[in-house]
């Protein structure tokens, strides 16, 4: 059998049919085939085509209805991020009241900080990972100097050893055995954005929270990606995007994630906004706040309707497949990309056992963007680059194929 055979065969034989059909792909850039191999849903997930219509009843509701669809819309605004609030525990392993969608990530990561990074004695440090999101690390700093700390001083990123792409965990455990008493926050990404590495979790957050720290979690690169149990973890508080694996759209409405446990102390201090108090006394236009004993408290403001229908189509998605069946093909997916750019190909720094990855494959090669170019042009895979010498494939379990990720090693052996 061909190799072109044997993928397809893969995709009729595998146990989670593809769900390719329930979403818009992107013509091919060039090459011989007709839609995009599309391995770039880490950076933005393709549009699920349930999506047009949950924006088309709201543009209608807010037509007929004007004002008037915050209580009598067909599904009324004023209770609409309600509607997101099960799919999304579901989705993180939370309690219902532990979850909230709202802003964007990074502002997130900020409210969450606002609340939970108190910096005190000598207990000031937070500790992130090294490479780490950009935005990840600006905010970090910016915290610190909102305390008056210097950035250099209060932020410890934690590298990989020499020579070495992968935090390994017995490093990090061992950081927080040592340093511990100095640490006030551990706010990791659950998946790294550059390598795919998917931390291990449990264990982090379990070290981090007996050295004393608050353990927060940013899973930009994991919800949608990796099953999560936050609850049971006992993770304090954690924030992503869903325009990544979650496909509600660019620059789509992020979830946030608290702790029950700090959801009922009234003594977590918090930013507040209106929208962050009891819906029943809300209107009473009360100076006094009385935020309800769930992750809403943090809310601000009114939320963007529009903006929350994709997240809404998109988690609808998720309820019906399952995170753990969709983790189950991830897995297989992603493990045969690997076999067919092993070693000979490209050197993948993305961990090599499957616990340790997400939907993702990292190659170091030479001129990421140039290489980039030519899988779009030349072969219709598209990819992303990770300047200077990184590019990123994703084999997206939703809408992604045997055959594409044949399509992809096939390009990647023309070209490297
Ligand atoms: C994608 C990503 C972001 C993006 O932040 P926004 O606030 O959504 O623009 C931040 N952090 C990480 C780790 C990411 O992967």
């Amino acid at each position: 059998m061909s190799p072109e055979d044997e993928a397809r065969r893969l995709d009729e034989s595998d146990p989670l049919p593809t769900l390719r059909g329930e979403f818009l792909v992107p013509p091919a850039p060039g090459g011989a085939h007709a839609e995009a191999a599309y391995f770039a849903g880490n950076s933005l997930g393709l549009q699920p085509r349930s999506v047009a219509a949950r924006l088309r009843e709201e543009l209608d509701d807010w037509a007929r209805l004007a004002v008037e669809a915050h209580t009598q819309g067909r599904r009324p605004w004023v209770g609409y991020h309600e509607l997101l609030r099960e799919p999304a525990a579901r989705l993180v392993g939370a309690r219902p009241h532990e979850v909230v969608a709202m802003n964007s990530l990074t502002v997130n990561l900020h409210l969450m900080m606002a609340s939970f990074y108190r910096p005190a004695g000598t207990r000031t440090r937070i500790v992130i990972e090294d490479p780490a999101f950009p935005s990840d690390s600006y905010a970090v700093a910016s915290q610190a100097v909102h305390h008056g700390l210097d950035p250099a001083e209060a932020v410890v990123r934690l590298k990989p050893r020499d020579g070495e792409d992968n935090l390994r965990t017995e490093d990090v455990l061992a950081y927080l055995e040592r340093e511990g008493d100095a640490v006030a926050l551990v706010m990791l990404g659950g998946v790294n954005y550059l390598t795919g590495q998917l931390m291990d979790m449990p264990a982090i957050t379990k070290a981090g929270r007996a050295a004393g720290a608050v353990v927060g979690w940013d899973l930009a690169h994991a919800a949608g990606n990796v099953p999560l149990r936050l609850h049971d973890w006992d993770v304090d508080f954690a924030a992503w995007c869903t325009y990544k694996y979650l496909n509600s759209g660019p620059g789509a409405v992020a979830g946030c994630f608290v702790h029950e446990r700090h959801v009922r102390d009234a003594a977590v201090p918090r930013l507040s906004g209106w929208w962050g108090t009891e819906p029943s006394v809300r209107f009473r236009m009360d100076p006094d706040i009385a935020p309800p004993a769930s992750a809403d408290a943090w809310q601000l403001s009114n939320p963007p309707i529009m903006a929350l229908a994709p997240v809404l189509a998109s988690l609808e998605i998720f309820d019906r497949v399952g995170m753990d069946a969709l983790r189950g093909k991830s897995e297989r997916l992603t493990g045969y990309l690997a076999s067919r750019l092993a070693p000979a190909v490209a050197e993948v720094i993305t961990p090599s056992d499957p616990a340790a990855r997400g939907a993702q494959l990292s190659l170091r090669v030479r001129d990421a963007g140039g290489l980039v170019r030519r899988l779009a042009e030349a072969h219709g895979v598209v990819a992303d680059a990770r300047e200077p010498d990184v590019i990123r494939l994703a084999p997206v379990p939703l809408y992604c194929t045997f055959h594409d990720c044949h399509r992809a090693a096939e390009a990647l052996v023309d070209l490297l």
